[in-house]
């Protein structure tokens, strides 16, 4: 009777505590583990072209690494996991926890129709969300005494990678071709995660400090995308951080972020699509679709903006400096709600993740929980200044700008008959909106 390994956001072999759990049940029997993956159609409808794509090649990496034998089947995990335990008579199917409102619902789905148990072991996190509490024992609010609790509380060393585990032999209807996309696609799997985090950690982690705001430098990791398809484990890295010879701290901190807003999201599982405050009155929201079009489209006329947005359609994927500055400028210069913004970010991130996508637009947008104030408005001009200084950023993603030199390239507009004719005007101008939105601000206080 082999046990079933279900594969989600877990999709490695290396520290994967539920994959050792699943090998270590049919150990007892001397049996297989079916390694399975379910293609659901209510995700598949719903994810962005750049999510699907990489998640195919990545299964692809997933099934090469299990000798070509991970069982893929399409259908409602409700029906589909069912019948594969029943095909082969499994005794229990084992899981990585689900801590998200899609997955929370779908694995009690699962479980009633399952008939043997499910078995949640571990989860995305190297803290399960909703273990820490406040002494009080409510939910932490906070995020600066949630990262102490974290790092008190601390996490088991990485899961090391089953030994001699047998796949078992089952029909699979085969890993499908993702959809087209112009997107410009990391390397996927599980081994190439490996690579690029030994790279970082030799050659970018002691500047990370120093060159993390510098969306011009490479100096961010680019694990966002590993951590949501569960190639790597945060403990992996924490375990590594760990032994590094100079301060890690901030490294760790950013991690903590990711843990701090699957809390929230575990707490409240509303805030995937409504604001955790209310912060401005409801008619202050949604000048039409113009805007929307322009800040999507990467023609706002605010270069440090639109090189964002370019970024985002090439390579599904935007700096996190610039991702705050292209929401704010979102919904205090546009007066565009969040959540039509993240929507379009879930549409082309190839990290799209609901509690880190949702939660961070509710940051920007001062609505979530230890968000910037509302009356924090990003001006896109400064922004570009003070960590573009040389303007090459948006040279490379706003081609119409490549003959600006310097930092001119902030404020074409300035340049007079020397404005290239190809690129927008601003299609609002800053200080007069980040007004309107300070004037809802007070308006929603009073
Ligand atoms: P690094 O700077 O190398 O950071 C290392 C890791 O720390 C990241 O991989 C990530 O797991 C974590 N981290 C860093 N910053 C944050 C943060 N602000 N919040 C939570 N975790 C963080 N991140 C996603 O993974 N998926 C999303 O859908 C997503 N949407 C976002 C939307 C907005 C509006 C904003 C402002 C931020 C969003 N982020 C999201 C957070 C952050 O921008 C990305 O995690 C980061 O840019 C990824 O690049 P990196 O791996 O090089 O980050």
């Amino acid at each position: 009777m082999p046990t079933i390994h279900w594969f989600r956001r877990d999709l490695r072999l290396t520290d994967n505590p539920a994959l050792l759990a699943s090998v270590a049940q049919a150990d007892e029997t001397g049996d297989d583990v079916v390694p399975l993956f379910v293609v659901d159609p209510a995700l598949w409808r719903s994810a962005g072209a750049p999510r699907l794509a990489y998640l195919t090649h990545s299964l692809q990496a997933l099934d090469e690494s299990l000798d070509g034998r991970l069982v893929v089947r399409h259908g409602p995990p409700a029906e589909v996991v069912p019948a594969v335990a029943r095909e082969v008579a499994a005794p229990a199917v084992h899981v990585t926890a689900a801590t998200e409102p899609f997955g929370r619902r779908r694995d009690e789905a699962v479980e009633q129709a399952l008939g043997v148990p499910l078995v949640r072991t571990g989860s995305p996190y190297a803290v399960a969300p909703g273990r820490l509490t406040t002494q009080a024992g409510t939910p932490f609010q906070v995020f600066t005494p949630f990262r102490g609790a974290w790092l008190d509380h601390g996490w088991s060393a990485p899961a090391g990678r089953p030994r001699q585990a047998r796949w078992a032999d089952v029909p699979s209807d085969g890993v499908p071709a993702g959809p087209e996309t112009d997107v410009r696609l990391p390397p996927a799997g599980e081994q190439e995660a490996h690579a690029h985090w030994s790279q970082f950690l030799a050659d970018g982690l002691a500047e990370y400090p120093t060159l993390r705001n510098r969306p011009d430098l490479d100096g961010t990791s680019m694990l966002s995308i590993p951590l949501k398809y569960g190639e790597l484990h945060p403990r992996t890295l924490l375990a590594d951080l760990s032994r590094a010879q100079f301060d890690t701290g901030t490294f760790r901190s950013e991690l903590a972020w990711r843990e701090f807003h699957a809390d929230v999201l575990w707490h409240h599982p509303g805030a995937a699509r409504q604001s955790l405050r209310t912060v401005v009155p409801e008619d202050s929201w949604d000048p039409g679709d113009a805007a929307f079009e322009a800040w999507a489209a990467g023609r706002t006329g605010y270069p440090f903006v639109d090189a964002g947005m370019r970024q985002l359609r090439a390579l599904g994927w935007m700096h996190n400096r610039v991702r705050m500055v292209v929401a704010s400028f979102l919904v205090k210069d546009l007066h565009v709600r969040w959540q039509r913004g993240a929507q379009h970010f879930m549409d082309w991130l190839v990290d799209g993740d609901v509690p880190q996508n949702q939660l961070n637009w509710q940051w920007v947008a001062g609505t979530g929980r230890d968000a910037a104030p509302y009356f924090r408005v990003f001006n896109p001009v400064t922004q570009g200044e003070r960590f573009d200084p040389d303007g090459s950023y948006v040279r490379q993603w706003v081609p119409e700008l490549r003959g600006v030199p310097g930092r001119a390239v902030h404020q074409p507009w300035r340049l007079g008959l020397e404005a290239p004719e190809d690129y927008p005007d601003p299609i609002v101008d800053h200080a007069t909106e980040r007004k309107v939105a300070l004037d809802d601000f007070h308006r929603g206080r009073d």
